[in-house]
């Protein structure tokens, strides 16, 4: 009887922490998900810039480029357009 009793004292216990630890949770979870579901799509896209002027371009990432490579030309100046970064963009949905 005794013993039984310590039994169900010990479920109702780890129950209580088992509840405790999903309320810490579940916030957490809750905004992992959130935003996932906002983020649409994401792209790997890189920014070009001239090695003469200030003339900058975004991108879209290709294989193989680093930052630094020479890309191609600056439309302005004929000068060295390189990669100056290379980044992931995150499209998200606006409502
Ligand atoms: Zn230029």
């Amino acid at each position: 009887m005794v013993a039984l009793q310590l039994d169900s004292l010990l479920v109702a216990l780890m129950i209580a922490a088992l509840l405790l630890l999903l309320t810490a949770v579940l916030p957490w979870i809750l905004s992992v998900a959130s935003s996932k579901s906002r983020v649409v799509k994401e792209e790997l896209v890189e920014v070009v810039k001239c090695l003469k002027c200030d003339y900058e371009s975004v991108r879209k990432y290709e294989k193989g480029d680093y930052v630094g490579k020479v890309v191609g030309s600056c439309p302005n100046d004929k000068g060295s357009l390189v990669v100056k970064a290379i980044y992931v963009e995150r499209y998200t949905q606006t409502k």
